[in-house]
């Protein structure tokens, strides 16, 4: 079974803490849901302050590198120094993809709090672990099941919405919304296309991006990404 992220018990007194900076987190995925985006949102925080906030903006902006967590570095950098990231903490409410674990570690980013794991595209331990892999950048800890229910709720109600900007859009109100939820990193990783067998079978980034590329050809086998120019587009829209 894949290893997933340590969940470290904080304190009563932290554990609030946390809980009220991934609310803020949560707040930004409700804005991000209202607006026909995969529902994730985050906060950074530093010294106690949010300083940047964001959400998904993937389909608004056809551009699948516009993440929740890259929007809001964006916001930070344009008024402070990128050394401020090694004194500042991360809330966002699904595991960070493996594109953003990778900013965060070159930013030097001090620790990741996250709801719910992405086990498709996760890089801090649902899929890849680049926060702790080697690198010339310091590893970062992270934490995951903060608020878990409520941001996996979030993507649930996401995904049975009408998606308005599709050409044709899909009928999805058919769709029941499952209201269980498994205790966090129970039944992960599920058992579909990419489950257990073929997750080992994952060792690089490059890896995980000709699975997820095979993920959304449904199976059919396609060019890398490298010579797919659509790849990373179309890859936004289900990322998180
Ligand atoms: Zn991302």
């Amino acid at each position: 079974m894949t290893p997933i992220p340590t969940l470290i018990v904080p304190t009563p007194e932290d554990k609030e803490v946390h809980k009220k900076f991934m609310r803020a987190a949560l707040d930004m995925a409700e804005t991000a849901l209202r607006t026909d985006e995969v529902p994730v949102g985050c906060v950074f925080v530093h010294d106690g302050q949010i300083i940047g906030r964001g959400m998904n903006d993937t389909n608004r902006s056809l551009c699948g590198t516009r993440h929740a967590e890259f929007i809001a570095i964006e916001s930070i950098l344009r008024s402070h120094p990128a050394e401020i990231f090694s004194e500042t903490d991360l809330y966002v409410t699904v595991e960070p993809c493996v594109m953003c674990a990778s900013a965060l570690r070159q930013l030097r980013i001090r620790r990741v709090f996250f709801g719910c794991l992405n086990d498709r595209f996760g890089g801090c331990g649902g899929v890849l672990k680049i926060h702790e892999g080697p690198g010339t950048d310091p590893r970062y800890p992270c934490y995951g099941g903060i608020n878990h229910d409520e941001a996996i709720m979030l993507l649930r109600r996401f995904y049975i919405q009408e998606n308005e900007r599709a050409p044709q859009p899909l009928a999805k109100k058919s769709r029941t919304l499952k209201t269980e939820v498994l205790p966090f990193g129970e039944g992960f990783p599920r058992d579909r296309n990419f489950g257990n067998k073929k997750r080992e079978m994952v060792k690089s980034v490059e890896d995980a991006l000709a699975m997820q590329q095979l993920e959304l050809s449904n199976g059919v086998p396609t060019p890398s990404p490298s010579t797919a120019p659509t790849s990373l587009k179309a890859a936004g829209e289900v990322h998180a």
